[in-house]
């Protein structure tokens, strides 16, 4: 029977696993990962492709992954989102769509910007979850492959009793961190994690090869390649995701809400087709593409964790902890912002400082606000905004807020204690920044029925192109300036929903992208067909 004793106990080896015991192992804890596959047998689940700013920036600085990522992942360059028009019939092209692009592809040309950018990707996770467990081995992690986590006793030390090749084991750590997704062990141990019973949504996808590859099928606005993008397909309750990761291999899910769809889900592939149904061109794109895998299903979506930090020396990270979508692909920022709160408190207590409550009982409220705003934001999609094209553009513009926040560590040099406790704490971590999502909510409603008054797609680019270089180029150059850049693109997006509820103008967003001549910004008049597009079809952005 093994008596080992640890610092720290990782239970789970998943890609939040190893990053957990990586960090701590390399601020002098000795840490042991118990992970139930044996060594060399991957996840069955594959998700979790897409690398936000948020991600990147603690992939690259903390662990280490600046390299890694450039040549094994793709670099992607912002969100495409086609929205399903309503009361018309199903769009049989993307063309036939709504469609706002959040995308800096034009800055890729720009030398001098393009080494500012945080970069993002689409990975393929299986590969990237081993190369971190191999860091932590090789950092000295002890790698308990084929233990398979059975209770754990908590008490100083606590105690893991685990089996391994059938027989039973334990040992001792002085901190448990449960990294064990979705079979959240330690939550339902002390039953303190629950299923979201106020949204009941499903996902169901694969990975496919062949899907249609021809450029000009996803060419979109100044002849952008939308699969440099994360695309999503929306529909009334229903959002696909579209992740692009190389030639041959696509990553397609759908997420809906089972009050408002019902496929069969007692098929193999679990209802997938026939939501694809819902969005024909999805069907056009997969026409002849070969699924990889046997489709995979969550029938429950949502769940959530009454804290994830304990002064008892326990903390529950990642999937462990909570899941509500895959939306804006939070799953694995969240999981590096926790890690980033924990591993100091880990570390002082190790040097003997004992566990501050305070921080506890703050990084608990922190994450409870989190949890609320994000499932309020999911249910405002699910129930209001996926099918409304105008909300669908407000909300993602809020996003570009969060992202603004980021660039404060886009430097590596600018990835220290001070700079995280600052700007990389919990997202929507406070009451006055969650009363702001819900208000915001509330306000983008008040365009939701645009797109029927006027009965015109609404399309929509947010490109910013050579000309919005020159005009922001001291925020390139100033040091620590680039937040703003973020932050003035978002004005600018708000500054277009105003003009335009007001009819003040009709594009501005279309001097953004652009490269030459000066449009007209303020004139009054009533919309047209035409109103919105941007999408001349020659000519680069940038
Ligand atoms: C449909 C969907 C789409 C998503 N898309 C994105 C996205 O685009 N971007 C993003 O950032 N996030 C996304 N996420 C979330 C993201 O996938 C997760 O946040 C992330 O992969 C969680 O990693 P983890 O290490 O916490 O859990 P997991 O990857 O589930 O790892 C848990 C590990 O624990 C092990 N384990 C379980 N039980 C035991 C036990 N008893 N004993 C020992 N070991 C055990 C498992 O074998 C596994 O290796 C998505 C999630 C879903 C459901």
């Amino acid at each position: 029977m093994n008596q080992a004793s640890y610092d720290v106990a990782v239970l789970g080896g998943g890609l939040v696993g190893s990053m957990a015991a990586l960090m701590l192992q390399r601020r002098g804890l000795s840490c042991v990962i118990l992970e139930s596959r044996p060594w060399g047998k991957e996840q069955k689940v594959v998700v979790g492709e897409a690398i936000t700013e948020g991600s990147s920036v603690f992939l690259r600085h903390e662990i280490g992954l600046t390299d890694w990522l450039k040549q094994n992942a793709y670099r992607k360059f912002g969100f495409d989102f086609l929205v399903r028009p309503r009361n018309a019939d199903p769009p049989k092209t993307m063309d036939d769509c709504h469609e706002l692009l959040l995308s800096l592809t034009p800055l890729e040309k720009n030398q001098s910007a393009l080494p500012k950018l945080i970069p993002t990707f689409h990975v393929e996770r299986t590969t990237m979850n081993r190369h971190v467990a191999e860091m932590a081995k090789a950092a000295g992690v002890t790698f308990l492959d084929g233990a398979s986590v059975e209770q754990v006793e908590l008490d100083e030390p606590h105690v893991v009793h685990y089996a391994h090749a059938g027989a039973p084991a334990e040992l001792r750590a002085k901190w448990v961190i449960d990294c064990s997704g979705r079979r959240t062990v330690l939550g339902r141990q002390l039953g303190i994690t629950h299923p979201v019973k106020s949204l009941d949504t499903a996902a169901v996808w694969n990975r496919f090869e062949g899907v249609n590859d021809d450029p000009a099928f996803w060419r979109t606005f100044h002849g952008v390649d939308r699969r440099r993008h994360t695309i999503h397909f929306c529909g009334q309750g229903f959002w696909f995701w579209w992740i692009h990761q190389r030639d041959n291999l696509t990553s397609v899910g759908v997420s809906y809400d089972k009050e408002q769809h019902q496929p069969n889900v007692k098929t193999d592939d679990h209802g997938f087709w026939e939501m694809v149904a819902k969005f024909p061109p999805i069907a056009d794109a997969l026409r002849g593409a070969r699924a990889l895998e046997p489709y995979q299903y969550y029938a429950h979506l949502p769940y959530q964790s009454e804290h994830w930090l304990s002064a008892k020396r326990y903390a529950l990270v990642g999937d462990a902890a909570w899941f509500t979508d895959a939306l804006y692909s939070i799953g694995i920022e969240t999981s590096c912002r926790q890690l980033a709160m924990l591993a100091p408190l880990v570390t002082k207590d190790a040097r003997g400082e004992g566990v501050c409550e305070q921080s506890v009982m703050r990084l608990n409220e922190e994450f409870a606000y989190t949890q609320k705003a994000v499932l309020e934001l999911n249910r405002f999609k699910y129930k209001e905004g996926w099918h409304r094209p105008h909300v669908v553009m407000q909300t993602a513009l809020y996003e570009l807020g969060e992202i603004a926040e980021l660039y404060h560590m886009q430097c590596p040099t600018r990835w220290t204690q001070s700079t995280l406790q600052m700007h990389y704490r919990m997202q929507w971590g406070t009451r006055e920044r969650m009363e702001n999502l819900e208000r915001f909510q509330r306000e983008s409603l008040r365009d939701g029925e645009r797109d029927l008054e006027d009965g015109t797609l609404l399309k929509k680019a947010l490109l910013p192109g050579k000309r919005v270089y020159g005009v922001t180029w001291p925020l390139w150059k100033l040091p620590h300036a680039r937040p703003y850049f973020f932050i003035l693109t978002r004005a600018w997006g708000f500054a277009e929903r105003f003009a335009q509820r007001h009819r003040l103008f009709p594009d501005g967003l279309r001097w953004m992208a652009t490269e030459s001549g000066w449009p007209m910004l303020a004139r009054t008049r009533k919309p047209r067909k035409s109103d919105g597009d941007v999408r001349p079809q020659s000519g680069a952005a940038g």
